[in-house]
């Protein structure tokens, strides 16, 4: 009995209290800034480091679709006007809000416009998920599970994920989409009932990432399932991942 006592007040309480206004620690990655002073002669270091070509030059800005955040840029920026903040609301609707320019001062959100009327009057308060993994490393796997876990549990908006895509109000697709696992996938899609959500989460999901050019890989299937959400990152932050389907059914900004 006092073994236990002792193991709770070591642990003391674990699970975040709002999801929404937390502040992770400095050394989290999370939206980037890029400060507007001029750049040395012809460098292009930034640009030339990227594994993924998400970094482009003239006024500098990056794609945080394309970022695996791998920290190169701001390491390797002479002039330091790279710095990736812990701010970790960066999920979109929209690829055009991805795009983080020098200079400029803006938090990440959906855009309303795109947001489908059905999705906030019906997944508001319940939102069952399957995850669909389209030739992932596991990774957004992994963070994904944690979503639900005791620290965030976001089963407490009612957001889950189930087995069977037949009990499910969306899918959730993490890895480049591989051409292997797209007929999976569509069938997955097809036996979510009408009407449903799509989700993209992490940056091979979003835009390919590092295996976009590769033959391995065919997104044909995005010309006919668009998105609802893309979650950027590698993996996301659970607090991205929540934020965002949170933002997307209304229940924050
Ligand atoms: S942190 Fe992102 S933008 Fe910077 S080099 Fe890595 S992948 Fe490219
Ligand atoms: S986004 Fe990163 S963590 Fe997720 S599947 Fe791709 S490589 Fe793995």
């Amino acid at each position: 009995m006092f073994d236990l006592i002792k193991i709770w007040k070591h642990q003391g309480r674990q699970y975040i209290p709002d999801v929404l206004s937390v502040t992770l620690p400095s050394i989290h990655a999370g939206k980037p800034q890029i400060e507007a002073k001029s750049c040395k002669n012809n460098c292009k270091a930034c640009k030339d480091i990227c594994p993924s070509k998400a970094i482009d030059i003239n006024p500098v800005n990056l794609d945080l679709g394309k970022c695996v955040f791998c920290g190169e840029c701001e390491t390797l920026c002479p002039e330091k006007k790279i710095a990736f903040t812990p701010d970790y609301k960066i999920c979109s609707n929209d690829q055009s809000l991805l795009m983080i320019y020098e200079g400029e001062q803006r938090e990440i959100k959906l855009n309303p416009d795109k947001i489908r009327n059905e999705i906030k009057r019906l997944f508001g308060h319940s939102l069952k998920l399957r995850l669909v993994s389209a030739g992932s490393c596991n990774g957004c796997e992994l963070e994904l599970n944690a979503c639900g876990n005791v620290n965030f549990d976001m089963g407490r908006y009612g957001i889950e994920f189930l087995a069977s895509p037949r009990h499910c109000d969306g899918v959730v697709v993490t890895g480049p989409i591989v051409e292997n696992s797209v007929e999976a996938l569509r069938i997955t899609i097809e036996a979510v009932p009408h009407p449903k959500i799509f989700i993209l989460n992490g940056v091979c999901a979003v835009s390919g990432g590092i295996f976009a050019e590769s033959n391995a890989v065919n997104r044909s299937i995005l010309d006919i399932y668009k998105p609802d959400l893309l979650v950027p990152g590698c993996p996301p932050h659970p607090l991205t991942f929540i934020s965002g389907v949170l933002a997307l059914t209304g229940r924050s900004a």
